[in-house]
């Protein structure tokens, strides 16, 4: 009888036509913490209950409204930390990569019934494909999947992005360069040494790469305790970051200041900051190079800063457009049905057409984990877990 909200909307979505597949009323009620909350509490009273994370588009999965390499998707668009692992989640939204795992699916089934008539008639002469035709066809498809299961770097890096450390001595210009880096003033800077006690880690994307970017407390021998547990941190944060941008003073000795630094060599770029302090400028730098001159007090140097990252992340192998980069979970499935079509392959050679057939229904059960043909209910539980509530 009292008024919550004295206008809103109520939109009709009839099934199924609608997100979930099912008859579905959305209210729009004002923004607000408490006009949400009453109008929720009203409804809970009325009986409805509230989703458990990713139940919608759970629901949308079980109606057939998409598959799950789809739904998957729903919940990397919404943690995109990037345009390009958004760019990734829209595609495979899309269902191109689902729609592909299904057509192999369905030429295995055909291989299969080849195989298996094989079995049922073996007097017959049926118009059977030579077993060589076979065998290259189930490597072609194993290569494929093969070459898919191999863009699981990239695709662990734009779904969940890389720790990116900032490290250095005192003063060399981190807080500045992380300040630069982000455009705006959030790390403390000051120019007595050792004042960034903390480490501070700020999500920021970069060329398209999903960072979480670490600013540590210099690293320096003494200092009071406070500042020993932030160096301690520190040395815990170079540890566990992919790449460590270690800063160094560009007018000081470079090669001690190299020498200095505790990461493994292949993970860091050497940054020499406060470059506009040289006498001259310095050479321009062969492309290979792992060191970087910077001014972190105009951006100077940026740019190559940026190019060395992209090279240390992608490694040479950056997706180009409409290319997929596969979760973790699919690559294992992936690489899961090209070891058992390369098993039919070998049972083929010795025409063991039943156990040939059997390899080629586990690839299948492989493949159809990954759109959802078949998989069992508490890993589809697990999957639709990491999604938001109501999602
Ligand atoms: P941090 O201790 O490594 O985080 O160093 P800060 O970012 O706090 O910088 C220490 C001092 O160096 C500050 O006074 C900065 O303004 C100055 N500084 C940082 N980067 C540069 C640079 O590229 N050129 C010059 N000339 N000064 C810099």
């Amino acid at each position: 009888g009292r008024i919550i909200d004295s206008q809103c909307l109520a939109v009709k979505m009839p099934g199924p036509h609608s997100y979930t597949g099912e008859d579905v009323v959305e209210l729009h009620c004002h923004g607000g913490a408490l006009v949400a909350h009453l109008t929720l509490q009203e409804l809970l009273a009325a009986g409805c209950r509230l989703a458990e994370p990713g139940e919608f588009s759970q629901r949308a999965f079980l109606n057939g409204k998409m598959d799950l390499t789809q739904a998957e998707a729903v919940a990397d668009l919404i943690s995109a930390g990037s345009e390009m692992a958004l760019q990734l989640a829209n595609q495979q939204m899309q269902g191109k990569f689902g729609r592909r795992l299904t057509e192999i699916y369905h030429q295995l089934t055909e291989i299969r019934m080849e195989i298996e008539s094989r079995l049922d008639f073996p007097e017959e002469d049926l118009d059977w494909q030579p077993p060589e035709t076979l065998r290259s066809s189930l490597s072609m498809l194993g290569q494929e999947l093969r070459s898919w299961s191999g863009s699981r770097r990239q695709g662990e890096i734009l779904r969940h992005g890389i720790a990116l450390c900032l490290a250095g001595e005192p003063n060399v210009g981190k807080s500045s360069l992380l300040n630069i880096i982000l455009g705006h003033d959030r790390a403390i800077v000051s120019e007595t040494p050792g004042t960034t006690r903390d480490s501070i880690e700020v999500p920021v994307s970069i060329r398209g790469i999903p960072l979480r970017l670490v600013d540590t407390a210099g690293l320096r021998a003494a200092g009071d305790s406070i500042e020993r547990q932030g160096i301690e941190r520190s040395q815990q944060n170079i540890a566990a970051a992919a790449v460590v941008l270690w800063v160094m003073d560009a007018a000081g000795d470079l090669s001690a200041q190299m020498a200095a630094c505790p990461a493994a060599p292949d993970k860091v770029i050497y940054v020499a900051n406060k470059a506009d302090q040289l006498p001259e400028a310095p050479s321009p730098l062969a492309p290979s190079e792992q060191l970087v001159y910077t001014c972190a007090l105009t951006g100077e140097g940026l740019e190559q800063l940026y190019d060395a990252l992209e090279k240390k992340v992608w490694q040479g192998k950056c997706l180009s457009e409409n290319e997929f980069a596969v979760s973790a979970r699919h690559a294992e499935a992936l690489e899961k049905a090209a070891g058992n079509l390369q098993e039919a392959v070998e049972q083929l050679s010795t025409e063991s057409w039943e156990l040939a057939a059997a390899a080629l229904q586990q690839a299948q059960t492989a493949l159809g984990s990954i759109t959802g043909q078949s998989i069992s209910p508490d890993i589809l539980g697990g999957i639709f877990a990491r999604f938001c509530i109501g999602k």
